[in-house]
């Protein structure tokens, strides 16, 4: 390249690019480790313990609907809420896993992965000034999304080493902003399975203090052993003021489909909804299809 074509690209480049402050949040922040830690595993073909990826591939036939819906349906943008089969499925999940009734018209929205879902719940919920709580460690996107609606973090260390929740931490965590307790059980990274007792304390914490709880129950059927999962959802009182999110992704181990879903009061899921629909408005509507036959002709699966 000539000498005089570079010095014009660099003053192309320097017109082009802009000196003010970019987004505070966003420019500070690190590249997720999931992405450091297998782009490395990548590189030097090594075994990869840094990102949550199954084994096995979930089930076949969800593959075989979502590649026949591509053809049986039309390709266009599906309601932003999501096709109704998937959002009639999920409201059935709902009341047969963990007795929780759910109308499927007005409280439930399907997401892309819970990821979208999460941000969708802090944009929409949550204002400048209020405080969530949250357990650390905790999943890593919670933060930078909470922080970027304008809340406040409030961590609340779980105690070693099975990962209890500190009861009367929690209680004096609590104060005049708190507006949200973030719960994630079945626990990333550690496992921990919530108890009843633990969930009928932040139960009783949300309900007296008016807070309302976002729960991750993406792993709601990846539990081992004896232990039973609990939706904090299920408990007196609570299913209208918390929401509720799984994730195809675990559930089938279909991770890089990127279809997750949400059940909630619609006082607290219209927000939401408004969040979502400018965030991405819509998801690939065959995967969507699949993974409604999936949640309800493939418990084998996931039971
Ligand atoms: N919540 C937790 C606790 C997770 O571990 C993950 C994925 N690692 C997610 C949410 C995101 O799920 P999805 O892939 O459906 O966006």
């Amino acid at each position: 390249m000539a000498p005089e074509a570079k010095l014009f690209d660099k003053e192309v480049a320097a017109i082009a690019s802009c000196s003010k402050p970019l987004n505070e949040l966003f420019s500070s922040l690190p590249t997720t480790i999931f992405e450091v830690m297998s782009k490395l595993a990548m590189e030097h073909s090594s075994v990869n313990l840094g990102q949550g990826f199954p084994d096995a591939e979930g089930p076949e036939a969800m593959k075989q609907i979502a590649s026949k819906a591509m053809y049986d349906f039309h390709n266009q943008y599906p309601s932003l809420l999501g096709v109704p089969e998937l959002r009639q499925a999920v409201a059935r999940h709902s009341e047969a896993n963990q007795g929780i009734p759910v109308d499927w018209v007005t409280e439930t929205l399907v997401t892309v992965g819970a990821t979208e879902g999460l941000a969708a719940c802090f944009l929409g919920l949550l204002n400048p000034g209020d405080e969530v709580i949250m357990f650390d460690p905790m999943y890593d996107s919670y933060v930078s999304m909470a922080r970027r609606s304008g809340a406040a973090i409030v961590p609340v260390r779980l105690r070693l080493p099975d990962f209890s929740v500190p009861l009367e931490e929690l209680a004096a965590a609590v104060g005049p902003q708190t507006k949200m307790i973030m719960l994630n059980s079945p626990h990333n990274p550690s496992g921990k399975v919530f108890t009843r007792t633990e969930l009928e304390a932040i139960a009783e914490l949300c309900i007296r203090h008016d807070v309302i709880a976002l729960c991750d129950e993406v792993y709601e059927h990846l539990v081992f052993g004896g232990a039973k999962h609990i939706s904090l959802r299920s408990l007196p009182g609570m299913a209208e003021r918390c929401v509720r999110l799984g994730s195809a992704g675990k559930t089938f181990s279909f991770t890089a489909w990127k279809v997750g879903w949400m059940t909630g009061p619609s006082r607290l899921m219209n927000p939401i909804i408004k969040a979502h629909q400018f965030l991405v408005f819509t998801v690939p509507s065959s995967l969507q299809r699949a993974v409604a036959h999936g949640l309800d002709q493939e418990s084998d699966f996931y039971l």
